[in-house]
């Protein structure tokens, strides 16, 4: 049976290997997936400055420096100027850092820019000159021209005096904006929202504002029109501090994070859909391990269940002689060890057909089978439920009669020998029958220090004899 209990112990080993291998490989496919995750975050934090820089901070630091420049102050003050010098000024920028410049002088009554518009500044297209020359800022942003509608960076020019002179600054195509912020978007999945001190939505990466202008107050976005800023709002985040970065996560779930621009006095939201967070990984992680580990264990259970029954099936197969269902001599070995563990005296019966090898030449290999088969079961019909009858090889059987005598084991062999030389034997192809005989040899030794081959030399030698004298005898070794 150790071999049965080694082959539980690998069965078991096996599972666990299994279960452990299970939980190490999912342990660190889940460590893959959060640091690619993490990976994914950090490398969209790098373009994601390229992208502020380049298309806001850029172009404010363009304006800013032509607002500054002394030459551009000092000749648009004068009275006369040449409208041609400062359109090719206007070109020059504009080429280097390919956005369109403009400039507004209040003396000259007019609107130049790089496009070779012009306008004077009474027109429908420079109202905003008058709005915002009233207010305080030096520099704004505004959204301008319905039908084509741009950013402007504008800057207010004052001269040696400090007397406000007029504007300039460079343009932007909102298309063009929202096309890069598009871009970004897709690429991480991060929406962008740019917002100015009044929270209105300067500039987006989704569609909200593409075709709207400041000019029209009531068809700017404010933040408070979005639902995931209401939702912020209601929980009292929305005052936070606006020159911070801050972090917040919303009823619907999603993941915003607020930078400030201070060049602009704006603030860049960045709109992550729906956060899936590292303990919903584990969770995830958690929930599939319990499934696997029910769905192991009761295929481990039915597969121990099934090695049980084809064991069990197995081991009675290798221990039973085919033809007679007895035990085979190799089971035998195995029953003469129990009983020597527990017995004084055991009676070792060896039985052999007599002059079988007749029957088998007369009535053909069949018959001599059904004689076996009959001689089996006679055998094991008259003895007691703690004798062992098996098969020892040919037609030999042996008997282990445990606390028996010799005279008391000759006594049973006796009746048994008669019993069967009265039996008629059928011949199967024939109505006929036929009559056979057997010889035992018994040997009595004491247990437990006698082997089972010293019994079988003795019970050999008493069945030698009994053949000599002329078999279907009993013969007690001595
Ligand atoms: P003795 O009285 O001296 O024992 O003579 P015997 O003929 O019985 O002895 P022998 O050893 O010469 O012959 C035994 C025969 O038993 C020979 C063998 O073919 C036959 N035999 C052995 N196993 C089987 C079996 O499984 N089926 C059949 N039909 N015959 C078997
Ligand atoms: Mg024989
Ligand atoms: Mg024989």
């Amino acid at each position: 049976m150790s071999f049965g209990n080694k082959f539980d112990r690998y069965i078991a080993v096996l599972f666990f290997v299994t279960i452990v291998t299970v939980i190490l490989t999912s342990y660190y496919t889940l460590k893959d997936v959060i640091n690619s995750h993490n990976k994914q975050v950090q490398s969209a934090i790098t373009p994601l400055f390229s992208l502020v820089t380049s298309e806001i901070l850029r172009p404010l630091r363009v304006a800013n420096f032509m607002a500054n420049n002394i030459f551009v102050l000092d000749y648009v003050d004068q009275e006369q100027i040449e409208k041609q010098t400062i359109v090719d000024y206007l070109n020059s920028i504009s080429t280097s850092y390919n956005m369109v410049t403009f400039i507004a002088l209040e003396k000259h009554n007019i609107m130049l820019d790089s496009n070779n518009k012009q306008a004077t500044l009474d027109s429908k297209a420079t109202e905003w000159f008058h709005r915002l020359k009233v207010l305080p800022a030096e520099q704004f942003t505004d959204i301008g021209n319905a039908d084509n509608p741009h950013l402007y960076f504008d800057n207010k020019l004052r001269n040696s005096k400090g007397e406000f002179i007029g504007f300039t600054g460079v343009a932007i195509d909102l298309d063009y904006f929202s096309e890069k912020f598009k871009e970004y978007s897709d690429r991480f999945g991060f929406e962008l929202l740019f917002v100015d001190s009044n929270n209105v939505i300067t500039l987006s990466s989704s569609n909200i504002l593409k075709s709207e202008s400041l000019h029209r107050d009531a068809l700017m976005t404010h933040l408070s029109d979005l639902p995931w800023y209401q939702s912020l709002r209601k929980n009292n985040h929305a005052n936070t501090d606006l020159s911070n970065e801050v972090m917040y996560t919303t009823d619907q779930g999603l993941l915003i994070s607020q930078m400030p621009i201070q060049e602009l006095n704006w603030r860049m939201f960045i709109v992550s859909p729906p956060a899936v967070e590292q303990s919903e990984y584990w969770r995830i992680f958690l929930s599939r391990f319990v499934l696997f580990f029910i769905i192991a264990i009761v295929f481990y259970l039915a597969l121990l269940n099934s090695i049980t029954y084809l064991k069990a099936r197995l081991i009675k197969q290798s221990e039973t002689d085919y033809l007679t269902q007895l035990p085979n001599r190799s089971h035998i070995h195995y029953r003469f060890d129990q009983l020597a563990k527990k017995e004084q005296n055991l009676c070792v019966v060896l039985a052999d057909i007599d002059n079988f090898k007749q029957i088998n030449d007369t009535y053909g290999h069949l018959v001599g089978d059904d004689v076996l088969k009959i001689i089996a079961e006679q055998l094991s019909a008259t003895l007691r439920k703690v004798d062992v009858v098996g098969r020892w090889g040919g037609e030999e059987f042996i008997m282990l009669l445990p606390d028996t005598s010799a005279q008391q084991a000759h006594h049973i062999v006796e009746r048994i020998r008669k019993n069967i030389a009265e039996l008629s034997f059928p011949i199967s192809s024939t109505s006929g029958t036929f009559t056979t005989t057997i010889s035992f040899g018994i040997c009595q030794l004491p247990l437990p220090t006698t082997p089972l081959e010293e019994y079988i030399e003795g019970a050999d030698k008493a069945l030698y004899e009994a053949k000599n004298n002329g078999r279907n005898q009993s013969v007690i070794f001595n």
